[in-house]
């Protein structure tokens, strides 16, 4: 079972935006707020005050635009993606970030037709993803009427390594963003994500982008203070078994245990996102006690060592808490080897989301 804390994400919320100062604070939703339910994350921070938000796909904003009051802004980070979506972003009030040349041509010929379309221009400064490179932006400052019909909302550009203070990139990133845009018309500007708010001062341009940070995920964002934590996931345990003679556990028998050992099974496994890396490295809590995962982790199950738990106090039926205080999304991802941004949009859709506070039903006050 999957808890979200409604009211840690606003918390998180806060503090950025208490760390953004006078730079307005945003929230990215994308993938599903990071697989923890964009619909109920948004409606809770739009009560705390956030106007702008960020998704990927133009699906995920049609699907929002139903959640959030008409006032809040909506903008498309892939873009327009190609011809004939401009009605689709229309008709649910969603504003494109323009990544390449041939999104500003159709959006400004589609603004020309139409009276005027707002929109955010992207910049890449040294991700070489998306955003006009350097030679497009300053081929596009060369001859701005290409921009004519399209009101700029914000010129935007996107940190490669901002969790990491030292990294010279973020200084580069920064001198080539201004660089390019003191050429393009005047237009507020975005540049940082969580880590970008992290590094503060000239980081923060008007406004700031965090999406991991809301959701918890403090190592790789560079967070300095702590975040609430947002996600309590919990396996419920299937099977108590004590072992009467040193057996193997788990498919490719990877896993030992000597007689005497105790072992419970957890309806848990890679199809919801528990991954498979972490056979015999992962970690959980059973009875308060810290248990490791012994075993290959499979599909549908997982199999911890509670021979520490004393006896008799965990029983099937019982959970084990796989995500928690005591055992954070951070650090289930470094005993994977990955991030928690990757945890976190990995949590599997055969869940119960359980919300936990704020704005998680239809509420459009
Ligand atoms: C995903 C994304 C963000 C949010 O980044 P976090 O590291 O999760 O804070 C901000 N801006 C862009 C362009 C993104 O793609």
């Amino acid at each position: 079972m999957l808890t979200v804390d409604l009211d840690a994400i606003a918390d998180n919320w806060r503090l950025l935006r208490r760390l953004c100062g006078r730079t307005e604070c945003g929230a990215v939703v994308k993938a599903d707020g990071y697989g923890l339910g964009a619909a109920p994350v948004a409606r809770t921070l739009s009560a705390a005050g956030c106007r702008r938000f960020f998704v990927a796909t133009i699906e995920e904003g049609i699907a929002l635009r139903k959640a959030l009051p008409g006032d809040r802004v909506i903008y498309v980070l892939d873009g327009p993606m190609g011809r004939g979506c401009e009605a689709l972003l229309d008709r649910h009030a969603l504003i494109p970030v323009l990544n390449c040349p041939e999104d500003v041509a159709g959006w400004a010929a589609h603004a020309r037709a139409n009276g005027g379309r707002r929109a955010i221009l992207a910049l890449d400064t040294g991700m070489a993803r998306l955003g006009h490179s350097p030679a497009e932006a300053r081929a596009l400052a060369a001859d701005p009427a290409r921009l004519s019909g399209i009101a700029l909302d914000f010129v935007m550009s996107h940190l490669a390594c901002g969790e990491d203070r030292a990294n010279p990139m973020n200084e580069a990133q920064r001198r080539l963003f201004d660089e390019l845009r003191t050429l393009l018309p005047p237009a507020p500007a975005s540049f940082a994500n969580s880590a970008g708010v992290f590094l503060g001062g000239g980081y923060l341009y008007d406004l700031a982008r965090p999406g991991a940070a809301l959701y918890g995920v403090s190592r790789s964002t560079g967070a300095l203070t702590s975040l609430r934590q947002v996600v309590v996931l919990k396996g419920k345990i299937l099977q108590v078994r004590l072992i009467d003679s040193d057996s193997p556990v788990g498919y490719g028998a990877t896993g030992r245990v000597p007689s005497g050992a105790c072992l419970a099974t957890v309806a848990v496994g890679y199809a919801d996102g528990y991954f498979r890396a972490l056979s015999n490295r992962g970690h959980g809590y059973a009875g308060g006690v810290r248990v490791p995962i012994v075993g290959r982790v499979s599909m549908d199950l997982v199999t911890f060592d509670i021979s520490a738990v004393p006896a008799g106090t965990v029983r099937p039926g019982d959970e084990i808490e796989l995500i928690g205080d005591r055992h954070t999304v951070d650090d289930l991802a470094e005993e994977a080897g990955t991030i928690g941004y990757e945890v976190l949009t990995s949590l599997g859709r055969r869940y119960r989301r359980d919300y936990i506070g704020g704005t998680p039903a239809e509420d459009r006050t």
